[in-house]
């Protein structure tokens, strides 16, 4: 039998509220293992400990249990009898599944200290037997291989070491948001952090096919996908927005496009959100970036949303962003040529300093309850699922 045991993270400073984030990173377990069936799941202090089925493979348990946020970090144990002799056994089990990791260490920890022998003698005892039978050096400081003993009220739990956990709180206790995701650098990083903030999300695209072609849907559709894993469904929306440009380019002033895109964007959005019962939009927005986030055009076209926006990467570097973006496993998706709805009839000087007044007067020339509500009614909704 093989038990995965996560450890929360800041959900062990929850106080009264702890079962709900408990409740939330159990459901969440069960929808990202969809395809196996989990056994029974409980709480054991500051642990969740889950019962895989048999024939589920190892690592495939390990990638998706680092899907799962809430958690800092998890093993893969096996129970014993809470007998030393019994525990030895297992740690030279262990040890020799692991017989070419060249050093280690046994780490012990009681949750519960009836256990006649105390963390450091469980450590001592399995490991003499671990350096006899199988010959690895024991490293206190930096052993290559550690071999964790948890004595637990029924049993000694034992795993060769932890692995890092996705941290932050589980998706879904914090409330419910629409990402704006563009098919760029940027957006799925934001999306993913605020995943990680246990917010769940639909994710909007916008695209002017057949303007242009239809790259940045494709390439949206395969970061939505990304994500997907750590929430197991998700809906994307794909909005048609060339009308839109059309209307706002026949018009409007050339120098105010794009802010008047944007404004469009998250009117959209917020149409969208009212209709899922999302209370919040997302974007990839970082201060300075380009010429629609500057300070002025990002106050402008906030004005226009009916919901708050979080940016998450509004104080990171293009570097740091890139660097996210690489470790996400979306920045290869991201980097594929596309042509960008926002780069339409552009001009080349296009204002970095809109100011609210004139864009009003601009939008006066639009009709723009009624462009909000044909692009809402054309939306297509792409139903996404993981596994
Ligand atoms: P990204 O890498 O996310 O595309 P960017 O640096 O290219 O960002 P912009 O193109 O100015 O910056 O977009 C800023 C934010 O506006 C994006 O992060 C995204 O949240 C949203 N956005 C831009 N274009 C689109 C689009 N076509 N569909 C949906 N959201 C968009
Ligand atoms: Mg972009």
């Amino acid at each position: 039998m093989r038990y995965l045991i996560g450890r929360y993270h800041e959900i062990a400073l929850k106080g009264r509220n702890q079962w709900r984030f408990v409740d939330q990173v159990k459901s969440n377990l069960r929808a990202v293992f969809a395809d196996f069936k989990l056994g029974a799941m409980r709480g054991e202090g500051p642990r969740l400990i889950v019962e895989l089925p048999a024939e589920m493979d190892e690592e495939v348990a390990a990638e998706r249990a680092a899907l799962i946020f809430g958690l800092q970090n998890f093993s893969l144990s096996r129970p014993v009898a809470r007998d030393i002799e019994a525990i030895k056994r297992e740690a030279v089990a262990i040890a020799h599944a692991h017989a070419g990791a060249g050093s280690f260490r046994v780490r012990a920890t009681r949750a519960d200290k009836r256990f006649a022998l105390n963390s450091m003698e469980i450590d001592q005892a399995a490991g003499a037997a671990v350096r006899e039978a199988v010959g690895l050096k024991v490293d206190l400081e930096n052993p290559a291989l550690v071999i964790t003993v948890e004595i637990l009220p029924d049993a000694a739990y034992l795993a060769a070491g932890k692995r890092p956990g996705a941290g932050g709180l589980p998706v879904g206790i914090t409330g419910h948001g629409i990402a704006l995701l563009s098919g760029g650098i940027d957006s799925p990083v934001a999306a993913h952090r605020m995943l990680r903030r246990g917010l769940r999300l639909d994710f909007v695209h916008f695209h002017s096919h057949p303007l242009v072609s239809a790259a940045s849907r494709e390439k949206a559709t395969e970061l939505a996908e990304h994500l997907t894993r750590y929430q197991a469904r998700s809906t994307l929306m794909l909005v048609g927005f060339a009308d839109v440009q059309r209307e706002i380019v026949a018009r409007a002033p050339r120098a105010l496009r794009v802010v008047l895109y944007r404004r469009f964007m998250v009117r959209i959005a917020a149409a969208l959100a009212r209709r899922s019962g999302a209370r919040v939009l997302v974007t990839g927005e970082s201060l300075g970036q380009v010429a629609s986030q500057t300070l002025e055009n990002m106050t402008v076209i906030e004005e226009a949303a009916a919901l708050p926006i979080f940016r998450p990467l509004v104080g990171m570097d293009k570097n740091e962003i890139v660097d996210q973006a690489r470790k996400l496993g979306s920045f290869e998706t991201s980097i594929q040529p596309d042509q960008d709805c926002c780069s339409l009839f552009v001009p080349p000087h296009p204002e970095t300093h809109a100011n609210l007044d004139e864009v009003r007067a601009a939008e006066r020339a639009l009709d723009g309850e009624t462009m909000v509500a044909e692009a809402v009614r054309r939306a297509e909704i792409v139903r996404l699922r993981f596994p």
